[in-house]
């Protein structure tokens, strides 16, 4: 069944609901209308080598057969299992899927936007269906649902499916939520649980880089909106795959620029993590793509020495093979107002190392000395604490 089928049942019911029922307080009148306004029509895309790889491994962790008329628990089991597999991003999905007859409620997995139902098949009456284990017969069947059935729904969050879960002792429908007076409908799907498409930018910034670079196999990026300061990212090799957990503050051409380049690097240096080879692409990147260079050489400060000494590196059009130390960072003491700083994190905010802001302020003198942040908080500074000035502002930039 096709995506337009699915979207033609979702809007004749939501009209429909529309009219025979107007619940005061409620944004949406049905589940429909919900799904319509805020879920994702899944892509049919097949799926890649990759991606059959990561679900024969999730496949593997996960034992037993997956019966009909539990998608719930199936989809439960399929995120369970990858949460165990480093670098495998599945989503628990709900939402309503269409096989041969009409659409119903129905709970799936979520990978790289293709939905993956191990539950329905070609043959779900036949005895066999309940019973299956061998794992290419489910890549089988996934692939069968993949191009046999439509999916519009959206991806929860596994901390709130076992919130649910342990509340309701009940493996969750957060989508036909009776008992709850159907939060979905009321409020809409909750900022927290919104993955992203990554922005146009970030996906052109990707595809130009791997130009300019020459190569091919360009990772999936996938983008998430936190509820966090700070911006952060990582690349798996291993299923080739840039995430990026963007701070609740949108900042397309500072952190996220700098997160985003500093693990495109990543993928560029193959595997070596932070070493100086890696240092040395991730800072010719940042000058090529414009990326605020007094913010980057204090945000990169927290992978210390490396990072500056190929910012130097670079200064000097030098590589790390020749590279000798020229001077050693400036000490906090030489900061003034409105310059960058970087400080470590108090216990207040508990979520990452560091954090990033600007100084508003600073109090005392010689070793003991304060500063207050742009969004009034004081921060202790330690006498040791170590930080590199950079050109000064005329701005006030926010949290970053
Ligand atoms: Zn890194």
């Amino acid at each position: 069944m096709s995506e337009e089928s699915l979207r033609h049942y979702l809007t004749q019911v939501s009209e429909m609901m529309k009219e025979v029922r107007a619940v005061e307080g409620y944004r949406y009148q049905s589940m429909e209308e919900f799904l319509l306004a805020e879920g994702t029509f899944y892509s049919a895309e097949p799926l890649t080598a990759v991606e059959e790889e990561i679900l024969r491994r999730v496949l593997r962790l996960t034992s037993g057969p997956f019966k009909t008329k539990e998608c719930y628990a199936n989809a439960l089991r399929l995120v369970m299992a990858s949460e165990m597999l480093r670098g495998v991003d599945l989503r628990y999905a709900e939402g309503y899927a269409q096989g041969a007859v009409i659409p119903v409620i129905h709970a799936w997995v979520v990978l790289n936007g293709k939905p993956i139902d191990v539950t329905w098949g070609e043959n779900m009456i036949g005895a066999s269906h309940n019973r299956l284990r061998s794992i290419a017969k489910m890549l089988e069947r996934i692939k069968y649902n993949l191009a046999s059935h439509a999916y519009c729904g959206f991806t929860v969050p596994l901390k709130a499916v076992y919130r649910r879960a342990v509340e309701t002792g009940l493996t969750p429908t957060f989508l036909d939520d009776w008992e709850n007076h159907y939060p979905l409908l009321r409020d809409g799907l909750p900022k927290e649980w919104r993955q992203l498409k990554p922005p146009k930018w970030a996906v052109d910034l990707l595809a130009k880089v791997a130009k300019d670079e020459g190569r091919e196999n360009i990772p999936t990026l996938v983008w998430k909106r936190t509820e966090s300061y700070g911006t952060a990212g990582f690349y798996s090799s291993l299923v080739n795959l840039i995430s990026i957990q963007a701070s609740r503050i949108a900042d397309p051409t500072k952190a996220e620029l700098l997160v985003l380049l500093h693990e495109i690097a990543h993928w560029l240096a193959d595997r070596r993590g932070h070493s100086p080879e890696f240092w040395d692409k991730a800072w010719e990147l940042y000058h090529r793509y414009g990326v605020d260079i007094g913010y980057a050489r204090v945000r990169e400060q927290y992978y210390r020495t490396a990072s500056v000494a190929a910012y130097h590196r670079y200064q000097n059009g030098e590589k790390y093979q020749e590279w000798r130390p020229k001077g050693e960072p400036t000490r906090l003491a030489d900061f003034a107002d409105g310059d960058y700083i970087v400080c470590q994190l108090g216990k207040r905010y508990g979520r990452r190392s560091w954090y990033y802001g600007w100084v508003r302020q600073l109090f005392g003198s010689g070793a003991t000395r304060y500063f207050e942040d742009t969004e009034g908080t004081t921060w202790n500074l330690a006498v040791d604490t170590e930080a590199w000035p950079a050109r000064r502002r005329a701005e006030r930039g926010s949290v970053a």
